[in-house]
């Protein structure tokens, strides 16, 4: 029987001196608005829950999750480089498990379905390199490594080295809300990722406040695009108990959206997706 998300209600501040360097001054700075603690978590908002994706349904084993075919999703790390105040796990604090990368070889070795495993967390990079190595070693050759991250754009001098010993078979998949996030150091960092092989994508969360407009993303998708990552997913946000005044209401999330592919060619466009709780894909919020 898996174990349970445990629940983690008190969600501290976190942010690193590389990304409180990229602040602007000021109240409205849209990275700011993202890492620095509002009062407004504090309101308990209707359909606004604990774990809004219901993520401990899907553990099948402490830390290692199956929500779609082929695919598992491993809790790698319980730490992050910056605490999000919008992120779907913040209320649900995973035990870091020590004996996860062999609990991970031995589902491996039973289900030949799986075709890829996606280390997330937390994030995967904040691991120590024996970590890492770990569950790199417990993962077969043939299999397809994803990781998530936002290290590039918050620690980025943390380049783990070890990445280079997957190559083309790493997925790196970067979290990155806001252009100014990006710098001459998350550059250098995808350029080692891609002397690695790896292919690398982006992710983002629609926020208000922080990238609530067309011209915003428009400029992620371009400036992301200029340091070699492909715009990937246009998330919806997660309804998460504590995160509600940073939702887009669905007409005006429309008109950004429309607007966006106006401005882009379609390689740019990141895909505007929703999680839905049970569902056997994301789910498509506009095409
Ligand atoms: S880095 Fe990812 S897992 Fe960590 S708080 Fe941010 S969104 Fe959540």
């Amino acid at each position: 029987m898996a174990q349970r998300l445990q629940s983690n209600l008190s969600f501290s501040e976190k942010f690193s001196a590389h990304y409180a360097s990229k602040f602007k001054v000021g109240k409205n700075c849209p990275l700011r608005k993202q890492v620095e603690f509002s009062v407004k978590e504090n309101i308990k908002c209707k359909g606004f829950k604990i774990d809004p994706l219901g993520e401990s349904g899907a553990e099948i084993e402490s830390g290692i999750l199956q929500k779609y075919k082929g695919r598992l999703l491993v809790l790698a790390s319980n730490e992050c480089a910056v605490h999000c105040r919008f992120c779907f796990r913040r209320n649900t604090k995973h035990k870091k498990i020590d004996d996860l990368p062999q609990k991970l070889a031995e589902i491996l070795r039973k289900d030949k379905s799986i075709k890829e495993v996606i280390l997330s967390g937390g994030d995967p990079l904040m691991l120590k390199h024996s970590e890492l190595q770990a569950f790199f070693s417990a993962i077969p050759k043939h299999l397809n490594i994803r990781i998530h991250s936002r290290v590039p754009i918050a620690m980025p001098a943390k380049f783990p080295p070890i990445l280079q010993s997957i190559g083309s078979r790493l997925i790196f998949v970067v979290h990155v809300n806001h252009p100014n996030e990006l710098s001459k150091e998350s550059k250098r960092f995808f350029e080692r990722l891609a002397q690695c092989k790896a292919t690398i994508f982006n992710q983002s969360v629609l926020l208000k406040g922080v990238n609530d407009n067309a011209q915003t993303l428009a400029e992620l998708s371009e400036k992301l695009f200029s340091q070699g990552v492909l715009p990937y997913y246009l998330h919806s946000l997660d309804r998460v108990q504590g995160a509600a005044h940073f939702e887009v209401p669905l007409s005006k999330a429309k008109a950004i959206f429309k607007e966006l592919k106006e401005l882009l060619p379609g390689y740019l466009v990141p895909k505007f997706v929703r999680e839905v709780r049970g569902e056997k894909s994301k789910v498509w919020v506009f095409s």
